[in-house]
């Protein structure tokens, strides 16, 4: 087996800590550079004592310089609230912080593979969503900074890889859930649990019509590590998701019933852009990756409720 050593930036978060530890029981050493914006060092404290991690405090909008052999490119703030508290800085995160990476894997030839989002398809005008397809985002509403900002670190990603053949991979990675979230988070699934368990009422934005579709943190790192590593021609982008829609209503009625909870829904107003519908088309994934998600909702859910209830 060969060693590689493996830059995964915004590597203290909720997804990038799971892709340390998986990139680790895999036999690589690492490197999880973090500035701690959302993350915390809690996420990764169980791998510190390894003597192939390595942990180094950067913000992935200053220049940094390192010999690797893969980049997974995952620092960005991935909650609405989080990435709104300064827009200007998160537009920075994803476009300085793309442009510094790409730079690195161009100076030192590694494959890099960038953590995009549904969020480009923006407010679908289509459904499910295809790669094929432009999407539908409000350049100066409230989701911009973060939409466009994906948006832009995409057509940075293809430009290095047109110009100057880096080695690049884009996943489309859809709504995703699983231990580590932080409970203060906003996202949807780890409020409905932190009230759930509380016995706090379950806050639907809107009338709780508008869907996603939800995919177990374990499903999403499967299918980060084969895009890493498919063959050099594909790039992407490709969708990550689980095809099962559910709205957000039915959400709470399931985790109120999967956590015995007393909790009542309580109705507040709908974000504005918040997506009406959300669905992955995975056909290119199944095809290029041989993959598809493995975990369905009730599953993960348990899994991370039984996570919850020992944090809070
Ligand atoms: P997260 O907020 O838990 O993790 C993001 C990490 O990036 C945090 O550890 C944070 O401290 C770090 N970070 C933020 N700005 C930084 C900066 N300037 N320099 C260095 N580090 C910085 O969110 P997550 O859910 O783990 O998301 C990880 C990536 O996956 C993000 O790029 C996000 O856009 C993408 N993504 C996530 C989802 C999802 O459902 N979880 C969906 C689509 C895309
Ligand atoms: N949402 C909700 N209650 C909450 C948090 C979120 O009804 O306490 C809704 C939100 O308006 C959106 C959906 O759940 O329609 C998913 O929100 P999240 O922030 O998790 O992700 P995103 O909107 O980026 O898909």
């Amino acid at each position: 087996m060969i060693r590689k050593k493996v830059l995964v930036t915004g590597g203290a978060g909720f997804l990038g800590s799971h892709l340390c530890e998986r990139l680790l029981k895999d036999g690589n050493e690492v490197v999880c550079l973090d500035n701690y914006f959302t993350g915390q060092k809690q996420n990764i404290v169980h791998l510190l004592g390894n003597p192939f991690f390595e942990l180094i405090r950067h913000d992935v909008t200053m220049p940094f310089f390192i010999e690797v052999d893969e980049i997974y490119n995952l620092a960005c703030p991935a909650s609405p609230i989080h990435y709104q508290y300064n827009a200007i800085k998160t537009v920075k995160t994803s476009v300085m912080g793309a442009i510094n990476m790409l730079g690195l894997a161009k100076r030192i030839k590694a494959r890099i593979l960038q953590a995009s989002t549904s969020e480009v398809y923006g407010d679908p005008d289509i459904h499910p969503q295809t790669e094929s397809y432009w999407g539908h985002v409000n350049p100066i509403g409230t989701r911009a900074c973060y939409d466009e900002g994906k948006r832009v670190a995409e057509t940075l990603f293809v430009n290095y890889h047109r110009q100057n053949n880096v080695r690049i991979k884009i996943i489309r990675i859809f709504n995703t859930y699983g231990p580590r979230m932080h409970p203060q988070d906003g996202r949807v699934v780890s409020n409905f649990i932190v009230q759930a368990l509380k016995g706090e009422p379950i806050t639907i934005y809107g009338d709780g019509s508008q869907t996603r579709s939800f995919q177990y943190v374990d499903d999403l790192i499967e299918g980060m590590i084969r895009m890493m590593n498919t063959r050099e021609e594909f790039t992407g982008p490709v969708n990550i998701g689980n095809p099962n829609e559910f709205t957000i209503k039915e959400l709470a009625e399931t985790v109120i019933r999967l956590t015995n909870s007393n909790s009542k829904l309580t109705y507040l107003p709908l974000p504005s852009d918040d997506p009406v519908q959300r669905q992955p088309d995975i056909d290119l994934a199944r095809r290029e990756l041989g993959w598809e998600p493995t975990i369905q909702l009730e599953e993960g859910l348990k899994k991370t409720i039984g996570y919850f209830a020992s944090v809070i």
